[in-house]
């Protein structure tokens, strides 16, 4: 399967930041064939990002979308709209959205299905946070916001990424054993709903990815790429994360 690793960039970088980024970026890592690289730049950005990335082997992602076609909606972006701007893919379900902006399995259902339905491929985040895990509530979080969040959605152009919210932007990240342990249980609520299909979902990992833990993490058995936040800021760093090395 082929690895997929994306930036979030969440609320950082403007229009010449991305630019710069992508310049420095795109020629370091053009003779990379076995890995999808993804960059998320925020909305105001997508448009230079896509002329950047034009001819290259990195694609374009939104970090959110609206689930409307089209309307009285102010503020909010169509998945056409971001088609139109030359994404390829949307973030969708970020801890971020659901903690900042209360956004619930039912709207992460709605974002999803309306993505897809665009043409665009989904990279659906699911996490426990730390007061869950510690209260041994991970594999219920995990099942319930996979099952809600992908009810009545087909496999075709999705992603999952598991990012567990105490690892996000603090620096602790899931040891190798508990990243594989929830994966595989992804991987296992993902059969419930698709059969054999789940096998060929990618299930990315999120949380403090480094370009010093990225090997050992990437060695597992179910972890079939990576959703990076900080350390997708600086090209250096994120080169060398695309870059990773299998370990055998
Ligand atoms: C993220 O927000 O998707 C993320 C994984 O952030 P970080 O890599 O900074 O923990």
């Amino acid at each position: 399967m082929k690895y997929f690793i994306a930036a979030n960039w969440k609320m950082n970088k403007t229009i010449g930041e991305t630019r710069d980024f992508l310049k420095s970026f795109i020629p370091m890592v053009k003779e990379l064939r076995d890995v999808d690289i993804v960059v998320a730049p925020p909305f105001t950005a997508l448009s230079a990002a896509a002329e950047e990335m034009k001819g290259s082997n990195v694609l374009l992602s939104s970090q959110d979308v609206f689930w409307e076609e089209k309307g009285a909606y102010t503020g909010e972006v169509a998945p056409a709209m971001l088609v139109d701007a030359g994404c390829r893919h949307v973030i969708v379900g970020h801890s971020e959205r659901r903690q900042y902006f209360h956004e619930d399995d039912q709207v992460v259902n709605k974002k999803i299905k309306a993505v897809l339905k665009a043409g665009l491929g989904v990279i659906f985040c699911c996490g426990e946070s730390l007061e869950e895990r510690e209260g041994g509530k991970t594999f219920d979080v995990i099942r319930r916001e996979v099952e809600q969040g992908l009810a009545g959605v087909d496999p075709d152009n999705l992603v999952v990424a598991y990012e567990p919210i105490w690892a996000i932007g603090t620096g602790k990240t899931a040891t190798v054993d508990q990243a594989q342990e929830v994966h595989a249980f992804i991987r296992n609520v993902l059969s419930g709903l698709y059969g054999s299909r789940a096998g060929e979902i990618r299930i990315l990992y999120g949380g403090s990815v480094t370009p010093e833990n990225v090997d050992s993490l990437m060695a597992c058995k179910d972890v079939n790429g990576a959703l990076v936040g900080g350390a997708s800021l600086k090209p250096e760093s994120f080169v060398k994360i695309v870059s990773f090395k299998k370990e055998s």
